[in-house]
This record gives C-alpha cells, sequence and structure tokens, in this order.
C-alpha cells in the first residue's frame, strides 16, 4: 500500500506487522549522461516495485529525495542535507509512524551517501526503542553478489557512481533521461586500494562519474533489475517473518 494514497483512516485499521518502506535518495551530479535525480528514481521504482508484488505486507512512503550528497556539491545542481539534517528527517519519518504504532521500518536506499547516515540513524532510534524492528537496506544490496559479476560486461564488478550498473538500470527503467551521446568512463583510484577512503567527487572524477559506463545498455539493466525486485521481494518477507534459530531450515 502506498501512504500517501490514503486516508487517515485507512492507516488507522491497518494491520501494524506490515513493513514500512521509507525509498532514500538524492538530487546530486550523475556525470555528464545520468540526471541529477538519478538515485531518487531508481530507488523509488525499486521500493514500488517491490510494493506492488507485496501490496498487502508493506506500507510505501514517499522517497525522501534529499540526501547527503555534501562530497558531490562541487558539481552544478547538486542539492544537499547536512549531516544532522538529513538524520533528522529520516528519523522523523519513522519515528511520527512508531507514534502510530507501526514497529517495522525498511529504507530502500538508492544513494551512497546516504548509507552510513541510514545505519547510524536506525541503530540510534533502536537503542531507545528497543521494540523497533529496522533495516537500513540499500537496492543495490538485493541482488547475489554473483549477479553483478556475472551480468556486467565491463571490468568493474559492482555499482559505482554513474558507472556500468546505474546507467544500464537508467537505460532500462528511464531511457529517455539517459544521455546517451554523452555516456563515458571516468575515475581515479589508488592501486592497491586504500581501505576507508574519504573522497570529494572532483578530486576521483574528471566529470563526475566513476565507473566503466562506455558498456552499460539496457538489456544488462533489465537483468539487475530482475535480480534488485527478487532480492527485495525475499529480503522484505524475510524481515515481515523475524527471526529464526540460527541455522534453521525454512
Ligand atoms: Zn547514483
Amino acid at each position: 500500500m502506498k501512504l500517501a494514497e490514503l486516508t487517515w483512516q485507512d492507516v488507522a485499521e491497518l494491520s501494524r506487522d506490515i513493513v514500512v518502506l521509507i525509498p532514500t535518495g538524492a538530487v546530486e551530479q550523475h556525470g555528464p549522461h545520468l540526471p541529477l535525480a538519478t538515485d531518487t528514481l531508481l530507488a523509488t521504482a525499486a521500493a514500488e516495485d517491490i510494493e506492488a508484488q507485496l501490496p498487502d505486507l508493506t506500507l510505501l512512503t514517499p522517497t525522501l529525495w534529499l540526501g547527503a550528497s555534501l562530497h558531490h556539491m562541487p558539481f552544478s545542481g547538486t542539492l544537499s542535507h547536512s549531516f544532522t539534517g538529513y538524520d533528522e528527517a529520516l528519523k522523523r519519518v519513522i519515528l511520527s509512524l512508531a507514534e502510530h504504532r507501526f514497529i517495522k521500518f525498511m529504507t530502500i536506499n538508492g544513494h551512497g551517501g546516504n548509507c552510513d547516515l541510514n545505519r547510524v540513524a536506525m541503530r540510534d532510534l533502536k537503542s531507545q526503542n528497543p521494540n523497533l524492528q529496522l533495516a537500513a537496506a540499500n537496492y543495490f544490496d538485493f541482488p547475489e553478489a554473483s549477479t553483478w559479476k556475472d551480468t556486467l560486461k565491463g571490468p568493474t564488478k559492482n555499482i559505482r557512481h554513474a558507472c556500468e550498473a546505474e546507467a544500464s538500470l537508467m537505460l532500462h527503467k528511464f531511457p529517455h533521461l539517459v544521455r546517451k551521446d554523452r555516456i563515458r568512463d571516468d575515475g581515479l583510484e589508488p592501486t592497491p586500494a586504500i581501505p576507508g577512503l574519504i573522497t570529494q567527487f572532483d578530486e576521483i572524477t574528471e566529470q563526475g562519474s566513476l565507473g566503466h559506463a562506455t558498456y552499460a545498455s539496457a538489456e544488462t539493466g533489465a537483468a539487475l533489475w530482475q535480480a534488485i525486485v527478487a532480492g527485495g521481494v525475499q529480503a522484505v518477507q524475510g524481515f515481515a517473518d523475524g527471526y529464526h534459530f540460527l541455522g534453521a531450515q525454512q
């Protein structure tokens, strides 16, 4: 169900076992070939497709579109919360619905810069509200790791930024928004990789993207999308189902 399409009386009657899905995105630069809303569009679409398969088990909120994008600010058009502003915005959505006695919350995040903050916000909420069940999920975590490796054609076998994976997903879901004539590879990284390195995007890219977007195709995007939605449906069902004893067969 979609929260924004219900009345307050509809919401009052819902089961409190329902899983609240909160898409979190961003409006930030995605290189010369993808639109600023890429992360918001993909997170929203993933959450909508999951909700469509589990309408009675899920309550989908509108997307938090203003993300934590301070590391992209050197590029025009990028909008960003402060870290504390983002933390507060996400917590207020959860705490508002918790006040209405909902207890299960899962983010469907589409933006790398929100990952740490979603986890920190939820860890903080959990410590103060142990009855809440919280999951800081990212749509790009839903496929098996082997799916990325087996599906992506270029040398980078995971999702980066305006990369083969993201450009393929956009070619599949929102092809009219992709500037196909501007697709390019970009990005610098140290060899060997430095664990935990913190960067601003203008330090590590020429035009804002990170990865091998020239390998992108709508076919790759369709295969990834199927894995994202299938994995997401499974994750939400497992979350709704609750804990099982370690290793127990279901
Ligand atoms: Zn992105």
